[in-house]
């Protein structure tokens, strides 16, 4: 099958934020705190590092490439390169601001949420309807985190992120029941991207730096078994968890597994709480799905989860992306599914999930003009 015709749209696209975006804006308490940027440790993970934590000569490195940084948030300039790489649409996440719930002053980091969030809005999401872009929550304290979910649903926003791992509480805990409320409300799908909410550093020494980016994609099954063992994903049926970059091949691992003990131990009276009414797999394939860029394993289960969980996304513009490969990458992992099969997972399900109208991608970005 040729999959060029299929309209493509990137689940998992980022932006590179101005790294004066939180420092121009903060209030003067907080600015020696900003975000600033994040680098790779040397013992293989990445880490935030605040304004107060750069000196002068790592200021002046990164203004000598903030102009070229900075050209990927330029609407114009990334029609260009969707335009090039066959892209229709793009989900679009922040690449500094996944790392603010490693913050611990929730007053910082609620301004911090909102400061991007306007930012966003701004920069891409109004000015373009082949973007939709997430808005970050602060989590730091539950009323604080239903009031931005809310504020960003009126704003315009298209879906809400929360961290990986659950912050400060787990995703089991009754603290969330709130924004579970409010999202399913807003209709807000809510996104979990790789890397976010937990120390990135697993392990070191050795292939630590491979091995902590399986690390992190571990967390997801570790978060969706927690949203369908206690019932979360049950009493909430309106509320979509996308897990970004996080592949799926876990997917049907997950219900496989979290079926066969939940099956197991109800017949030990007391230890599957609650009972839910329909298994964990159930719940699963209804209202979770994972991105990723290759995972021909994960294409290989959906015998098992069915097409919905699954989206495609190139990363882009992060150096693991497939830009500017992305058709060929598409075709090769695509190519011996069926049309409507391939048509759901590199983007009908994220129109709906997201928001987008329809007809702004339906057809491919064209040329610029010359
Ligand atoms: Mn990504």
């Amino acid at each position: 099958m040729d999959t060029s015709r299929i309209p493509l749209i990137s689940a998992d696209s980022h932006v590179s934020e101005p790294r004066s975006l939180w420092w121009d804006a903060l209030p003067a308490s907080m600015r020696d705190r900003a975000p600033a940027r994040i680098r790779p440790s040397e013992e293989g993970a990445w880490e935030l590092r605040r304004h107060e934590d750069t000196d002068l000569t790592q200021r002046q490195r990164d203004a000598a490439e903030e102009s070229a940084r900075n050209q990927q948030n330029d609407v114009g300039y990334r029609l260009q390169v969707m335009h090039e790489d066959g892209i229709s649409g793009e989900c679009v996440f922040p690449t500094i601001g996944l790392y603010v719930w490693d913050m611990d002053d929730a007053a910082l980091g609620e301004a911090c949420c909102q400061i991007y969030n306007d930012w966003i809005y701004d920069t891409l999401e109004k000015t373009s309807p082949r973007h939709r872009c997430a808005g970050l929550i602060p989590t730091w304290d539950t009323d604080m985190a239903v009031a931005e979910l809310r504020r960003i649903a009126a704003l315009g926003l298209g879906a809400a992120m929360l961290p990986l791992r659950g912050v400060p509480w787990e995703y089991n805990s009754p603290n969330w029941t709130p924004l579970w409320e409010a999202a399913e409300e807003t209709g807000l799908p809510l996104v979990l991207h790789q890397g976010s909410g937990h120390d990135m550093l697993f392990y070191r020494g050795p292939g630590a730096a491979v091995a902590n980016l399986l690390a992190t994609q571990s967390m997801a099954p570790r978060s969706v078994a927690l949203l369908a063992t206690s019932g979360t994903l049950e009493r909430h049926p309106g509320l979509r968890f996308v897990f970004v970059e996080t592949n799926t091949a876990w997917i049907s691992w997950a219900m496989d597994t979290l079926d066969s003990y939940y099956d197991a131990f109800l017949a030990n009276p007391g230890w599957v709480r609650p009972e839910l009414a329909e298994k964990p797999s159930h719940y699963i394939r209804r209202q979770v799905h994972g991105t990723f860029q290759w995972d021909p394993t994960g294409l290989n289960n959906i015998g098992r989860t069915g097409t919905g969980p699954l989206l495609w996304g190139s990363d882009y513009p992060h150096s693991e992306g497939t830009y500017p490969n992305s058709r060929a990458v598409v075709q090769e992992q695509f190519g011996s599914l069926s049309e409507a099969d391939a048509t759901a997972i590199l983007g009908g399900t994220a129109v709906r999930l997201f928001g987008f109208d329809p007809a702004a991608v339906a057809t491919p970005v064209p040329a610029p003009a010359a």
